[in-house]
């Protein structure tokens, strides 16, 4: 089905072919606690024939999602811990996060912040709330850089994005501004001069970090979206989540990386899944995770090495588990050592 307009209820997903009747009676209640929408670009991208469609399981809710474990926890990443103003994060000394808006046009089934985002969510900072965001990133002259994040930064207009980009222009001690999307390969028209000259409006050095899982998503229209970015002078690199039944094997993470470098995007993180409400269904452990990365040196380029990270539960930051900051205590239990040198346990106990 060529479907030209965003899927954004289950009643749309039966409608498009993407689940059957009994799916959707079964998947209202999941639709009910987080939001949904797929861009028609990403629709295009499922094969309803495959009932382990990568794509469609990034996407497409799941009655698994109903099953929250002990673990689990609304704020995986320790957001709140680290938010001094509305709008911030200010976890480590040298940068922000800062959350404008709390929509996407897409929302993945393993997301982080799935209490937050989607229609019912924190939605977009007014005024009075950009304003003191400004004001402490004004203040604290000990920030270099600026990441947009959300939500999907790129979701606002140009217009909207030139607006807030602007006011990070006076402001000295930023350097680089950072942007997380998804936008260049889920809706990758969007990536147009209007949008391009909005992301510039701050005269600082801009990065966009480019969020995709499965090399499928890099299609030619999301490649020539990516080109553009870096044609018009922007650093791209890559986030990825491992998610079991999308990622979690060798061969599809050297396609995805090798995708990325392709498209001009340097490889960045790999994210260990976060322990996001009814999420469990996504991960594997970090052993698992380890092999999997074990098993992509030598095998590809130096150039599609990602770093394996995990953001340690309760805002401690993150740690490269790919690495030596992570030692095996015991059956799925681990120490992760944070920036600081502070020990965790990892999961934590629910
Ligand atoms: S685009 Fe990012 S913030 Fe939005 S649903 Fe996906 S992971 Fe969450």
């Amino acid at each position: 089905m060529n479907v030209m307009r965003p899927v954004r209820s289950v009643g749309e997903l039966e409608r498009a072919g993407l689940v059957d009747a009994d799916q959707a009676i079964a998947l209202e209640a999941v639709a009910e606690r987080y939001a949904v929408a797929l861009t028609p670009s990403v629709v295009r991208l499922i094969d309803p024939a495959d009932p382990a469609d990568p794509i469609a399981r990034q996407f497409v809710p799941d009655v698994a999602e109903l099953v929250v474990t002990p673990e689990e926890r609304a704020d995986p990443i320790g957001d709140h811990a680290h938010s001094p103003v509305e709008g911030i994060v200010h976890r480590y000394p040298d940068r922000v996060l800062l959350k404008a808006v709390h929509v996407c046009p897409v929302y993945c089934r393993f997301c982080f912040r799935r209490e937050m985002v989607g229609p019912q969510g924190l939605g977009t900072l007014d005024g009075d709330a950009l304003d003191g965001a400004f004001a402490y990133i004004r203040d604290h002259k000990e920030i270099w850089e600026v990441i947009l994040t959300g939500g999907d930064p790129l979701i606002l207009s140009p217009r909207r994005l030139e607006e807030i980009l602007r006011q990070l222009a006076d402001i000295d001690h930023v350097k680089i501004v950072r942007f997380h999307t998804r936008v260049p390969v889920v809706d990758p028209a969007k990536i147009d001069g209007a949008l391009l000259s909005a992301l510039k409006a701050s005269g600082k050095t801009i990065y966009v970090a480019l969020h995709a899982n499965h090399p499928r998503e890099l299609t030619d229209e999301a490649r020539a979206a990516c080109a553009r970015l870096v044609d018009a002078g922007i650093v791209l690199v890559s986030q990825s989540v491992l998610l079991k039944g999308v990622n979690d094997d060798p061969d599809v993470l050297a396609a995805l990386m090798k995708a990325f470098v392709e498209t001009r995007v340097k490889p960045y993180y790999l994210h260990h899944p976060d322990l996001a409400p009814g999420t469990s269904h996504f991960r594997l452990t970090i052993t698992e995770g380890q092999a999997i990365v074990k098993a992509l040196r030598g095998r590809i380029s130096g150039l599609c090495q990602p770093t394996y990270i995990l953001d340690i539960p309760g805002g401690y930051g993150k740690a490269d588990i790919g690495g030596s900051s992570v030692r095996a205590v015991g059956e799925g239990c681990y120490s992760v050592s944070d920036y600081r040198g502070g020990e965790h346990v990892y999961p934590p106990e629910g």
